[in-house]
């Protein structure tokens, strides 16, 4: 007997508040489980105040469990298959779902919300549950059982699940609003955007790019990496900066050595603008403290004072070998590593220096009229629009 779930019960995570960050919490991951459900046809997704039903009508259910597990804000999905009120037919749906899974611990845990049902609890249970010892090799434990099997006796049908499966945790994203991710095409960025999902920050994104010193083969890797994101988000623009007006300007009048120092103040300048226009409410990078030259703590003091908007830094004390496991997980590792020309390493000078100071920074910086140049990145920004599971988007920069 080969069946499929006909419903997912979603559970909530992380909700310690009540009232109205409650309803905002759930209203807010509704809308993003409708939208990761757009895709999927027929499903419809039903809300109530602790949980929330998508009701997959005939929709595969392997995939659409996938999905909803990218999904921040769940903490448990749960796959229910509906049968008649009839103790037979329920019987032999537990057993089939009970046979699919490797032999451990049972308990059958009955809610009779349909009080008319003729079985009572404690009879559903036991019927369930010999039933399932004589037929599959799994052993009762009503103490500590490994798999729980849940009927839940409706009004006009029955829900049996066997399956419990872990959500992705975390917040709906947006429920913290925007902020703007400066995402280059290495490992670090990409990382960081999942984890300021997980929070619940909707992003926008920002790269830097140079041509004709950079290629059209490093943005399209940059676009593959935002699709890649678009499992936390299932829309995030690109906006593409080009830089290089800009750098040719710093690699002109400033010295070799604060050459990446300036460059990083100018990425944060433009950023900050850009992300001000947009309303986002903070910048965020990939940055992690004393993996190089430009991110020791000097470095991140001066780079940080010309922000005016906070810049979270995700990745700040995470080692290197924790972000490629969590960059393996989210599917972005293989991308970050095919080679590249970043912006930052077509100028980088051979000693940059590791102690900037401010003063010098902006003593180095009155050698050029810097803000038109800052002003005109800003203005000139191209966005692209990345979707969830769409080929490539390149065309639409053009
Ligand atoms: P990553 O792997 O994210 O590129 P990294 O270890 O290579 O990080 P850097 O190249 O020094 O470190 O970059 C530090 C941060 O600056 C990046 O994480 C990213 O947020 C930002 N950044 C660097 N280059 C660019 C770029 N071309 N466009 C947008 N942001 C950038
Ligand atoms: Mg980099």
């Amino acid at each position: 007997m080969d069946i499929k779930a006909d419903i997912c019960v979603i559970r909530f995570a992380e909700l310690s508040t009540k009232g109205k960050n409650k309803k905002d919490f759930v209203r807010l991951l509704r809308k993003n489980i409708n939208e990761a459900m757009r895709g999927f046809d027929g499903v419809k997704v039903v809300g109530s105040f602790d949980r929330i039903y998508v009701y997959l009508n005939g929709a595969d259910d392997k995939t659409v469990l996938a999905r909803l597990q990218q999904i921040f804000g769940i903490s448990t999905i749960s796959l229910a298959v509906k049968v008649e009120q009839d103790i037979e037919k329920m019987t032999e749906v537990a057993v089939a779902l009970m046979k699919r899974e490797t032999p451990t611990t049972f308990k059958v845990v009955t809610r009779r919300a349909d009080k008319t049902f003729p079985l009572v609890t404690d009879q559903i249970n036991r019927a369930l549950g010999m039933a399932i010892l004589d037929n599959t090799a799994h052993l009762v434990d009503v103490h500590n059982p490994k798999i729980k099997v849940l009927v839940e006796v409706r009004p006009a049908e029955v829900y049996i699940t066997v399956n419990t499966v872990q959500g992705a945790h975390g917040f709906p994203v947006g429920i913290q609003g925007k902020a703007m991710l400066l995402l280059s095409g290495g490992i670090d960025s990409p990382v960081a955007a999942y984890f300021s999902n997980k929070r619940g920050i909707e992003l926008e994104c920002v790269h830097f790019q140079s041509p004709p010193y950079t290629s059209i083969a490093a943005l399209n890797k940059v676009l593959d990496l935002a699709r890649k994101l678009t499992a936390g988000q299932s829309e995030i623009r690109v906006h593409v900066i080009n830089f290089t007006d800009l750098q040719l300007q710093i690699n002109h009048y400033i010295p070799e050595s604060y050459r990446i120092t300036i460059m990083r103040r100018m990425m944060i300048r433009i950023a900050d603008g850009l992300a001000k226009k947009r309303k986002c409410k903070a910048l965020i990078t990939g940055e992690c403290v004393g993996q190089v030259a430009s991110q020791t703590l000097d470095s991140i003091q001066v780079i940080s004072d010309v922000a005016v908007l906070p810049i979270l830094r995700p990745l700040v004390m995470f080692d290197k070998n924790d972000i490629i496991s969590v960059a393996e997980k989210i599917g972005t590792f293989d991308i970050s590593i095919r080679p590249f020309e970043d912006c930052c390493t077509v100028f980088t000078p051979i000693n940059p220096v590791t102690r900037p100071a401010i003063y010098k920074a902006e003593f180095y910086e009155k050698a050029f009229d810097y803000l038109p140049y800052v002003i005109e990145c800003i203005e000139k920004s191209e966005t692209i629009f990345v979707k969830y599971n769409e080929k490539r988007a390149e065309d639409a920069l053009f």
